[in-house]
């Protein structure tokens, strides 16, 4: 389970006004959290804050009851998709998955057993020879996908990695996703800018406006009937 207490950052800026961030967030293991909120609300904040990359001021972040604010970003128990999918150009398909497992690319049988097994279950076992730009948008990202997996990490980091794909593409890689989490158990925190991709797999929702959380609940209730005058607002209601 992934918490946060009061994890907060303050963004200073000269001539302007400085942007205070702070955040409480409690998502139990296997649940699929989407963050919604409008541009600047502090969505990638949070999750730069989470993967380490942030350094916060002040709070608390917990991984299954572990404190890990001071653990480096590669040795945080979680992995993040990127919208850039984030391969490397002159590496096949292969062995961008296999930097999942070690980044030297020193595997045992075992581990390339693990690789084929995680391009599989993504549908790309065919194509592991092949180059990134040998690929389509979907198979970079799938690939990408891959890769978070052999990491078997309890927490999954996502900032809308599926939004440049087209519709069916992108509702087939949410459909991946939730299925993949599901199977093994682990927890997704996934930025989206759109509510309907928080409907379709996300068990909670939380609303991130102003650098926090101002509501967060069962996905149906929170986008269903939204009291937040905020929160109706950005849906357009
Ligand atoms: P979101 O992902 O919800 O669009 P961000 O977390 O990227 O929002 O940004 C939140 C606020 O913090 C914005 O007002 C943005 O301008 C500011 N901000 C983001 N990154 C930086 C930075 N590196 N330095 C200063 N201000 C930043
Ligand atoms: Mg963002």
């Amino acid at each position: 389970m992934l918490s946060l207490s009061q994890l907060s950052h303050c963004y200073r800026h000269q001539n302007q006004e400085s942007m205070q961030l702070s955040f409480d967030l409690s998502v139990a293991q296997g649940d699929i959290l989407a963050v919604i909120g409008p541009s600047g609300a502090g969505k990638s904040t949070l999750l730069a804050m989470i993967a380490g990359f942030l350094k916060p001021d002040s709070g608390e972040l917990r991984i299954n009851g572990e404190v890990i604010d001071r653990q480096n970003p590669a040795e945080r128990p979680l992995s993040i998709l990127f919208q850039d999918h984030n391969l490397f150009p002159h590496l096949s398909v292969f062995d961008n998955i296999a930097l999942g497992i070690h980044p030297g690319l020193r595997l045992s049988t075992a581990d390339q057993a693990q690789v084929k097994d995680a391009a599989a279950r993504v549908g790309i076992a065919h194509y592991l020879d092949r180059l990134p730009e040998q690929l389509s948008g979907g198979q970079k990202q799938r690939v990408a996908v891959a890769r978070s997996l052999v990491r078997h990490r309890p927490l999954l980091l996502l900032d809308e990695p599926f939004s440049a794909l087209d519709p069916a593409l992108r509702q087939e890689m949410l459909d991946l996703i939730a299925s993949l989490a599901k199977e093994a158990g682990i927890t997704v925190l996934m930025i989206t800018h759109s509510p309907d991709d928080a409907l379709k797999i996300a068990d909670h929702c939380a609303f991130v406006e102003q650098g926090e959380i101002r509501v967060c609940g069962p996905t149906q209730q929170v986008l269903g009937e939204p009291e937040d005058e905020r929160l109706r607002k950005y849906l357009g209601r």
